[in-house]
């Protein structure tokens, strides 16, 4: 998906100021992004209080949508740098086109993972005919610096495997989770999964101490650490934490993404994520000019144009809030 704030900021991310070593508990609201039409997106990354979980970057939660009557998800050609993003359904299926010629169709539970690397367009859109709801998540994971050039690529994964304990199934998206691995590729220490809870369930998801961790809630009633996390909010939960307890007393979806601190510092702006102010202005022009980023083919209208530049510039640095 297109970040489509109209005026987006630049975002200085990364670094271990903003990394919490001890566990915590925060519970972060999500900013409403409207996304055309009637639909709005919940971002919960970059949030106020913090910016990335591990190399997790960005984290919009939308729906469940009523798009019976609708076209549905509708975002036009556009470019990304710098990162992979993660397309993750609980219902509705999105076509995915990109400028390698990549077509695919992800439905729920189902990976869908695009690395930029250093240049990369694509489309995504409900299928013409298409079921009456949308619900999913796209998430944007930071490419380290000795990778953010790497070749582009699409994966998508239909069957991921799955760790279960009673009244839970976690499905690994990406990394790994209680020695059970995802087949999509990743760059830096991490972990995503989706969390199933069946009403009434406690469980106990193990852990890596080193790993920072957050839990977005995406349908249900679910409690987190003892912390009741309503639908489209996330709690993030620090570093140092061997197992994670889960309640449910009603059916409960939710995200589990975490990961080794990412030590090095980004520029987040649009959709690039890049190490300088110069970086940004690059992919920016190379964008408009149509050069680096290819064609979206397959696709019925125009490419999304970037926004405006902010006028202040920024360079990377130490803690902001
Ligand atoms: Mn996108």
């Amino acid at each position: 998906m297109s970040n489509l704030e109209t005026a987006p900021q630049e975002r200085v991310c990364g670094g271990r100021e903003d990394v919490s070593a001890q566990p915590v508990r925060e519970l972060l609201t999500a900013k409403l992004v409207p996304l055309g039409g009637s639909t709005v997106v919940r971002r919960l990354l970059p949030n106020l209080g913090r910016r990335m979980v591990g190399a997790w970057c960005f984290v919009d939660h939308y729906g469940p949508d009523d798009i019976e009557r609708s076209p549905g998800m509708q975002v036009a050609p556009h470019p990304h740098t710098g990162l992979q993003t993660v397309s993750w359904l609980h219902d509705g299926e999105v076509v995915h086109r990109d400028s390698l010629g990549s077509l695919a169709t992800v439905r729920p539970r189902e990976l869908g993972l695009m690395t930029a690397g250093r240049a990369i367009s694509h489309a995504e859109q409900s299928p013409l005919e298409h079921g009456p709801r949308l619900h999913g998540a796209q998430l944007w994971i930071a490419l380290p610096d000795a990778h953010r050039h790497t070749d582009p690529h699409f994966e998508h994964h239909p069957l991921l495997p799955e760790v279960t304990a009673p009244g839970l199934r976690a499905t690994v998206i990406m990394g790994e989770l209680d020695s059970s691995r995802s087949p999509g590729r990743t760059y830096s220490p991490l972990v995503g999964a989706d969390l199933a809870l069946a009403a009434g369930a406690s469980a106990r998801l193990p852990l890596e101490p080193d790993f920072e961790y957050a839990v977005l809630s995406m349908s249900g009633l679910a409690e987190v650490d003892g912390v009741r996390v309503e639908p489209g909010s996330m709690l993030y939960l620090g570093c140092g934490r061997r197992e994670l307890p889960l309640r449910a007393d009603v059916d409960s979806g939710l995200l589990l993404l975490g990961g080794e601190p990412f030590e090095e510092k980004i520029v987040m702006w649009w959709n690039f994520v890049a190490r300088t102010q110069e970086d940004i202005t690059q992919a920016r022009e190379d964008w408009m000019n149509g050069d680096r980023f290819g064609t979206v083919h397959g696709y019925d209208g125009a490419p999304i144009p970037a926004p405006a530049l902010p006028g202040v510039p920024l360079k990377p640095r130490g803690r902001m809030r």
